[in-house]
């Protein structure tokens, strides 16, 4: 496996540096593109470093997200003033022209144009801003540019609904989805590249068939039949996607893992109405049973908006109390962000900064307890592993079938191996596990 973060001092190659904010496709998408500088000569450098090519990619979720791409803008031109700075991805799409004004900006590359940054820095004059509304599908397969040992292999595209709070579908435009031929054929690049576990990511997954004309289950099957693949998870389902037959699919391997990221966003029907999702609470329950009665001991993660417009205490309570009920263990907690132009932004009963900063705090701890516990809950069993990296303190960390991040300490390279693992203690939270040989 290429680690594109190598860096040789004594090259006289050019250098790029990267930084990638948001969601695991804009990781799997930096990870192609790291690959073509790669391919092209380029040395990759870490972020902050002088460079002759600084490419950020962007995230518009929240205001945060915005504001942290122009803080990382300015610290690209500190660090290389002669540089070319390459801003890109959905905020770029969204606010090209305020990045374009923007010091040391070279380039701005929409979310399908931002792969052909290679053609763009050839140019003799370079036009800044590159934003195609009406955005082909590109695939995606990811290397180890952040330090992952799994591949994102990004499957789909853009999102056909339209939740009320969601800039996303404005960015990334309609769903659009890789034929099961293409992503078997990603795939199987991966698993050369020497990588034994894929996370398939997109958008919204769950519109696969509707974007693909092919199955999703298909495409889980297929690969959960290639010869070489030890794990496959997915990144995130939209609840009213995971179907009988989809579950059938992933419980009929043992490669498939037991972990899911299912979106909740709320525990009350009437915001989850206003919010435009596609499901209610009673649905959601209802799915998460399904998960839990065909793999008992998933890890499962959630989404969650704090202080959506009109939010009152007792629908955040009934929110809290439903979390605290279903067996979640990863919770995505997020304060309700204004997106301009969403239909959610334009209504007038928005709640107070401090509420829902309280809000996410209250929903954070009940998190990192039911976290913490579900770790607890694993201490005496076996599992298997797939180790990451030595961290500062020398211990190997790698994740567990369900996703429990495990501590082992080790004089063997365990980069990239799958290994059994005892689960023997928690340690304030850390679980240590011991090599099972
Ligand atoms: S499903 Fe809803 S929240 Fe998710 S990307 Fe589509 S519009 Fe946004």
């Amino acid at each position: 496996m290429q680690n594109t973060n190598d860096v040789n001092t004594e090259s006289n190659n050019k250098k790029v540096a990267f930084h990638t904010l948001g969601c695991r496709l804009n990781f799997s998408e930096t990870g192609t593109i790291s690959q073509g500088f790669v391919d092209r000569g380029y040395d990759v450098v870490e972020f902050g470093d002088q460079a002759d090519v600084t490419f950020i990619n962007t995230c518009t979720v929240t205001d945060g997200a915005d504001s942290t791409c122009r803080n990382l803008i300015r610290k690209a031109h500190r660090a290389s003033p002669e540089g070319k700075i390459v801003v890109a991805g959905c905020y770029a799409q969204m606010e090209a022209p305020i990045i374009a004004k923007m010091t040391g900006v070279d380039l701005v590359l929409g979310t399908s144009e931002k792969y052909k940054v290679f053609e763009y820095l050839e140019e003799d004059e370079i036009d800044t801003i590159h934003i195609d509304k009406s955005a082909d599908f590109y695939g995606a397969s990811t290397s180890s540019s952040e330090g992952h040992t799994r591949a994102f292999l990004k499957i789909q595209d853009g999102c056909n609904y339209i939740c009320s709070f969601c800039i996303i579908p404005f960015a990334r435009g309609r769903s659009k989805a890789l034929s099961i031929e293409k992503a078997v054929a990603e795939a199987k690049k991966v698993l050369a590249d020497g990588f034994k576990e894929i996370v398939l990511t997109g958008v919204n997954i769950g519109e696969y068939e509707s974007s693909s004309g092919e199955k999703l289950a298909d495409l889980v099957r297929e690969l959960l039949a290639l010869d070489g693949l030890d794990r496959l998870r997915v990144s995130s389902v939209e609840p009213n996607t995971l179907t009988d037959e989809l579950l059938e699919v992933m419980k009929s391997s043992p490669k498939f893992m037991d972990h899911f990221h299912i979106p909740l966003q709320s525990g009350n029907d009437e915001i989850l109405t206003g919010m435009r999702r596609k499901y209610r609470v009673e649905d959601y329950k209802r799915i998460i049973n399904k998960v839990i009665t065909a793999f008992p001991n998933a890890g499962i993660g959630a989404d969650v908006i704090c202080g959506y417009p009109g939010e009152t205490d007792e629908q955040f309570q009934e929110t809290f109390d439903l979390m605290k009920e279903l067996p979640l263990t990863h919770f995505h907690v997020f304060p309700y962000s204004k997106r301009k132009n969403t239909t959610a932004a334009k209504v007038d009963n928005h709640i107070q900064h401090p509420v829902k900063k309280s809000r996410v705090n209250t929903l954070r701890m009940l998190g990192e307890s039911k976290l913490r516990m579900f770790g607890e809950d694993q201490v005496g069993t076996k599992s298997e592993a797939l180790f990451e990296r030595r961290n500062k303190e020398g211990l190997w960390e790698g994740y567990t079938t369900n996703f429990v991040r495990v501590y082992v300490d080790s004089n063997e390279d365990l980069k990239n191996q799958i290994r059994t693992v005892f689960l023997d203690r928690s340690d304030e939270g850390k679980v240590i596990a011991e090599l099972i040989n």
